[in-house]
């Protein structure tokens, strides 16, 4: 049997070594690591999956859904940090920041770019756990081309198409990364997916963590709606800030974003009621297409979630999610190595069988 998937790949994704992540003022060791991507494409190679290159993209749907100040940061960062003697010099060998732009640190002062980069660090990036070493940015950009890959299979009438990025992208706003994202791969999709010619985009994300960074880059527009279910951050989880049930779009996007958080220790039958619902709601849109913020760390096992749901969970999920629309899965979060395989082979089969493939012998 095979799974008629195809998983979209670029080997550069192995290339980024954050070097863990400073949590709460220490370093600890972290959990975003190559070994995530290589653990998943065993898995589906091993389910019989076909493994797709990722093609090397132009960067015009970068630069629309970011600010292309971003991209050119993330681009420049290692090598500003290097010429200025930063790990040589200093022992800091990671870009980490340490003063940010707040808005009320500027109280109404222009924003600056400030010359050293030691300083100009926290202008983009918004936490201390989101590193960047020597080959970040080509991992980041792999991630991109895989994602943009995936959405033009999609586009070129695949009915289901997987990109297995490294590192993960839904925290990543217009201006701003953090959360272990660098660029937003599912919004990236998204928009590919509308240059292309889709109308109505629906975008769901199940990872664990509210994806604060593709709400607010669809938060004023009604072309592509946004529905999440993620722990509570009220109880105290990350992003902190966004995931809130009353976030509801902004503009013309009002009405075009739905949170629903739910209680740590909630496990499938509460997070497929969630989902399901989420799913209703995306059906009434009648969507041309969806991408999936495929996080898998919402399962039992997982170190970064206080979330129960299991295997079949997941399986399930795939079934509701890929019924609705041609459908671009991207992952996201995931981070037990000794679970992430077969739960990201049961979503995956899900989706197949939501979207009506069968699997070859
Ligand atoms: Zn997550």
């Amino acid at each position: 049997m095979s799974l008629p998937v195809p998983v979209v790949w670029s080997e550069d994704c192995l290339r980024h070594e954050p070097g863990g992540e400073v949590w709460l003022g220490v370093r600890d060791e972290g959990t975003e690591v190559p070994a995530r991507a290589l653990v998943l494409r065993a898995a589906l190679t091993a389910a019989g999956a076909l493994v797709v290159p990722a093609v090397r993209h132009g960067d015009e749907i970068l630069r629309t859904v970011h600010d292309p100040e971003l991209v050119d940061h993330l681009a420049g960062v290692w090598r500003d940090w290097e010429a200025a003697g930063l790990p040589a010099g200093y022992g800091r060998d990671r870009v980490v920041p340490y003063v940010f732009p707040t808005a009320g640190m500027l109280a109404g002062l222009p924003e600056r770019s400030p010359p050293a980069v030691h300083g100009r660090a926290g202008l983009y990036c918004y936490d201390t756990m989101t590193l960047v070493g020597p080959g970040s940015w080509p991992a980041i950009r792999g991630a991109a081309d895989a994602a943009l890959t995936a959405a033009g299979l999609v586009c070129s009438g695949e009915r289901l198409a997987y990109a297995l990025c490294r590192p993960p992208g839904h925290h990543v706003t217009r201006r701003a990364y953090g959360g272990s994202c660098y660029l937003n791969n599912a919004a990236i999709a998204a928009q590919a997916l509308r240059a292309a010619g889709a109308g109505q985009i629906v975008i769901l994300d199940i990872d664990a963590h509210h994806g604060n960074g593709t709400q607010m880059i669809f938060y004023d527009r009604a072309d592509v709606w946004y529905g999440s279910l993620h722990v509570d951050p009220g109880a105290g989880w990350f992003p902190h800030y966004a995931g809130y049930p009353e976030e509801r779009g902004r503009g013309e996007g009002e009405g075009f974003n739905r949170n629903r958080p739910l209680a740590p220790g909630a496990g499938d039958d509460d997070w497929l009621a969630a989902l399901s619902a989420l799913c209703d709601e995306a059906r009434a849109l009648e969507p041309d297409a969806v991408v999936v913020s495929l996080g898998l760390d919402a399962a039992a096992t997982d170190p970064e979630s206080p979330l129960c749901v299991t295997e079949a969970g997941y399986r399930t999920a795939g079934r509701l999610v890929a019924a609705l629309a041609p459908t671009v899965l991207v992952q996201e979060g995931g981070y037990d190595l000794a679970s992430l395989g077969g739960l990201a082979v049961a979503v995956l089969s899900g989706a197949a069988e939501g979207a009506g493939l069968r699997a070859s012998s």
